[in-house]
């Protein structure tokens, strides 16, 4: 008899996925000790069971030969590749022999920046007992304008903040996203839309991905998604289809904006002595705090306030979006849309918000005291990405996008979309950044922060910038995830200071995560009239043998996602869905079989070595003995840790003491935990009384914090009233009218910056990366099976150009921007906007990383975009260099690139061609065979 179901495995043991950043949970098949094969949880909150391609090639993540076995000390010239092994104790005695001193004497003269991790809480912690100012993850250079700019909307923004009622949405439209991010949730959510007959828009100059099963797909043009999104609103005024009473209740509308030229407060909310916003009640016709109860706000009001004349916010709205500068027929050629088009889909978002409108017979209490019987439904949804943010006007057009969703009145209302725990969370509840540094202490606080105003910035006593990324300063002072691009270009520039160690995590600065690439490397290379190398010293620490690794001087490899303690946790960007919170755990499924170790362990190992206050006990003895101890018995505040499932007696959700059998807990539980939202506090939560004290409950904040959701930023408008001369805090002179134009408090559209220097005539094309489904960031590339799927990557080029140039499949094109160029195979594809080429992003690999052969098609079709980009923009004849990022946050515009494209010769490889580095793993094997017999 045939066995058709053989047992593939002697054990499973339930963890969580690290393929990308979405945390699925996942089975691991072990056969004698060894990965068999991995399949998803199917009692996962996260995926119910579904996995990826990325997911089940797991197996091929832990088997890469491109691991790190052992640390490095570099021994040749930095860039060559030239590393000679040693010992743990040897690596950390080194690292201490570097940080200690720089602790002691001037600890901002760390820069110490972690790439794509899930451990940001504890990163950040360690930096801040330090006391270096310069630490920071990779939000800067990948969307911070998106999760920025929806936290100073709506107090949350996609992904991780938030996510649409899959079961009830009926019209979901994305914008700008990328198919490794949200990868399993939306394809889950997708598939629920479809089987009910829901509609999906796509609105992406590519059609690729999720694009290319969407309903309708708007191809755009890059760069232009706040213009389209502002003219739908337009449209959705004239039409009469806003929700006031929505917008009446839950966002600062009604609230009355000072009308005083030229004063202080001018353009400022007005505010009670308790610094409440006011509202005219239209019961009594007088001022009311907008949260007093049984106040009904009035949108139309104007007010005198003592000679000072008050008119709402939603005057100014109106006043703004219904001007003809935002109707269709104006916008239509700049987007690369008909304004039929535009009308079509705000007639289609309309209709079903308002036509298909429901309620949930569930009563809930809003912040007011007010009792509702039911929980109205809008049913549209949104979601948007990297797409829409990696531009230099992208926080504005995130901003757009939330207020067009407020406008409909379809956030955190069955049907529309739905915050996940712990937000909501408004501004006010965020710290603001700090960066006061002393010898030998701790930084004054967490580093980063959302600014309420200029005093927030991070400033010098003498007004410059207090981080090696310049992050909070007048060159970007809403800049919440800091600058991780800036930060090794301002290294070698000296730029505001110079660093003496630069301390990287899992981030590859020398290949695709920069700018410049070349500039880059030339840049940690470079040396100084003495011979000294300009950014002295370099640590980093990866699993892999990346292009990264050649350019430190000291190695400290960590393990795979499967080898190692990992803490999803609340504290940071937890795996909750909109009606539960959850975190998660990784533990070490399988043993590491290289001398290797987890990257946090390490930094708890150090930071006992230093002596930093949190890793030590009184006595100077270490205080945990790896990161697993410090996820279980580290708190942040009495009863609050890292993990918020099954504290204290085992019991306890949240908040609760110290249980030294909380691992054991989640291992049993498939390493998760999840407590259920109640249903009259799952929809309307940032006002909701039974949401709120959920909230507290569980530890998500020690207080309610109901608030408004904020179409005009009075954060913004400080900056604005700096930079028209008010207040002790001024911006330099030069910067001055770029704040006072960017820093609009309703959102605003403006052309991308590169657009006024690049001359589009020379540079007509757009230019853009994906992401490809199968790999995530270039996480894949040393993955056996999916370099299967993407081992090269064309220059997707549309049917215009295609003709125009008069390609043919085969040919190869050389593409010229401001920067540089770049020559690389073309393919033609018709279902892309018609001035806008794209590539997948970060498959090109340089030769002698990843342990790739040196003819890998990686390394010699494959390319990268990065060589056309600068960190700065091309001159403008002013004598200044101007950032090439949104001057709010600092976003890394990686998508305003421009360029021309002409045919050319087939060189023998990909230009440029950098020259091959040396691997310290050698190169992999032909074949990787691994046979796991039953
Ligand atoms: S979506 Fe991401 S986390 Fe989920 S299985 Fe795929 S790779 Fe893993």
């Amino acid at each position: 008899m045939v066995e058709t179901s053989p047992a593939v495995s002697d054990e499973i043991r339930k963890t969580t996925c690290y393929m990308c950043a979405c945390r699925c949970g996942i089975s691991v098949h072990l056969k004698d000790g060894k990965v068999a094969y991995i399949e998803g949880n199917r009692d996962h909150p996260v995926n119910k069971g579904v996995l990826c391609a990325k997911g089940a090639s797991g197996i091929m993540q832990v088997t890469a030969p491109s691991r790190l076995r052992k640390p490095l000390r570099r021994s040749g010239p930095r860039g060559s590749g030239e590393f000679e092994e040693i010992s743990w104790e040897e690596a950390l005695k080194t690292a201490v022999s570097w940080l200690e001193p720089i602790r002691k004497t001037a600890p901002e003269k760390l820069a110490f920046f972690t790439g794509r991790d899930q451990s940001q809480s504890f990163t950040s912690f360690w930096a801040q007992t330090f006391g270096t100012p310069n630490y920071a993850a990779h939000g800067g250079f990948c969307s911070v304008n998106m999760a920025a700019g929806g936290i100073y909307t709506i107090g949350g923004a996609f992904w991780e903040f938030g996510q649409p009622d899959w079961d009830r949405t009926k019209l979901f439209m994305l914008f700008g996203v990328a198919e490794d991010h949200d990868s399993n949730p939306i394809k889950m959510g997708l598939g629920k839309l479809k089987a009910r007959g829901g509609k999906v828009i796509g609105v992406n100059p590519v059609r690729s991905g999720y694009n290319a099963i969407a309903d309708e797909w708007v191809g755009i043009t890059p760069g232009t998604d706040g213009l389209f999104i502002l003219s739908l609103c337009h449209v959705l005024l004239r039409t009469g289809h806003i929700d006031l009473d929505y917008l009446a209740r839950f966002t600062n509308a009604p609230c009355l904006v000072i009308d005083n030229p030229g004063s202080d407060d001018h353009g400022l909310l007005l505010k009670d002595a308790d610094g409440k916003s006011l509202v005219i009640d239209r019961v009594t016709g007088k001022p009311a705090p907008f949260d007093q109860k049984g106040v009904r706000p009035d949108l139309g009001a104007e007010y005198d306030a003592d000679g000072v004349s008050c008119r709402t916010v939603f005057q100014h709205l109106a006043e703004r979006y219904l001007d003809d500068a935002y109707a269709p027929e104006t916008v239509a050629e700049a987007c690369g849309v008909t304004a039929g088009k535009i009308r079509a889909v705000a007639a289609e978002l309309a209709r079903v918000a308002f036509e298909e409108a429901f309620e949930i017979e569930q009563p809930w209490t809003d912040f007011r005291g007010e009792t509702h019987q039911t929980m109205p439904g809008r049913p549209v949804s949104f979601h948007a990405m990297r797409g829409v943010s990696a531009h230099s006007n992208g926080f504005q057009t995130c901003r757009s996008l939330h207020v067009l969703q407020i406008l409909l009145g379809t956030v955190e209302v069955p049907g529309g979309f739905r915050f996940k725990p712990p937000y909501p969370k408004p501004v006010t509840a965020h710290p603001t950044p700090h960066c006061k540094t002393q010898p030998d202490c701790p930084l004054d606080g967490p580093h980063l922060g959302f600014v309420r105003g200029p005093n927030d910035l991070a400033l010098k006593d003498d007004g410059t910038p207090a981080r090696i990324d310049k992050a909070f300063s007048w060159e970007n002072p809403m800049s919440a995830h800091g600058l991780m691009h800036m930060v090794i270009s301002n290294a070698h520039a000296g730029d505001p200071y110079k660093i003496d160690t630069l301390f990287l995590y899992m981030a590859n600065m020398s290949w695709n995560s920069s700018m410049n690439t070349r500039g880059v490397m030339e840049m940690l290379t470079d040396k100084d009239e003495n011979g000294d190398y300009v950014i002295p010293k370099i640590i980093y620490s990866d699993a892999y043998s990346s292009e990264m690794v050649a350019y430190a001087d000291l190695i400290l490899p960590d393990t795979t996602y499967l080898e190692r303690h990992d803490c999803i946790s609340l504290l940071d960007r937890p795996i909750c869905e909109a009606d539960a919170a959850a975190d998660a755990i990784r533990w070490p499924v399988i043993e590491p079989d290289r001398d290797v170790r987890g990257f946090q362990s390490v930094l708890v190992d150090l930071g006992a070595r230093l002596g930093l206050p949190g890793f030590v006990n009184e006595d100077g003895s270490a205080k945990y003995a790896d990161y697993a101890d410090y996820i279980v018995n580290h708190e942040r505040r009495p009863g609050i840790g890292p993990l918020a499932g099954f504290r204290g007696n085992g019991e306890q959700a949240g908040r609760g003491e110290v249980n030294p059998a909380q691992l054991d807990r989640y291992i049993e539980n498939g390493s998760f935990f999840v407590e259920h939202i109640p249903e009259e506090a799952a929809f309307y939560k940032p006002w909701n009384a039974a949401y709120q004290e959920w909230a507290v409950n569980l530890g998500l904040f020690d207080s309610p914090q109901p608030y408004l959701f904020e179409i005009y930023s009075e954060p913004m408008r400080r900056f604005q009233l700096a930079a028209e001369g008010h207040g002790d805090r001024q911006p330099p002179d030069r910067l001055r009218d770029q704040v006072r134009q960017a820093f609009d408090p309703l959102p605003v559209w403006y052309p991308p910056l590169s657009d006024s220097i690049a001359d589009p005539n020379t540079y007509p094309v757009h230019a853009l990366t994906q992401r490809p489904m199968a790999m995530y960031h270039s996480w894949g590339s040393q993955n056996a099976w999916l370099r299967q799927i993407h081992g090269r990557n064309p220059l997707y080029v549309p049917t215009r150009i295609w003709e125009e140039n008069g390609f043919s499949e085969g040919d190869w094109a050389k593409v010229t921007s401001p920067h540089g160029e770049i020559v690389v195979p073309v393919a033609h594809m018709a279902a892309l906007n018609e001035n806008t080429v794209w590539t997948w992003n970060a498959i090109g690999k340089r030769k002698g990383a990843w342990a790739l052969d040196g003819d890998a098609p990686e390394a010699t079709k494959g390319f990268l975009l990065n060589h056309l980009i600068h960190e700065l923009l091309p001159p403008k004849g002013d004598g200044l260099r101007w950032s090439n990022s949104d001057p709010i946050t600092g976003q890394a515009a990686w998508f305003d690139l421009r360029v021309r494209i002409e045919h050319a010769e087939p060189p023998p490889e990909s230009q440029p061609a950098f020259d091959p580095i040396k691997s310290p793993v050698g190169t992999g094997p032909n074949t990787v065979r691994q046979q796991v017999r039953s």
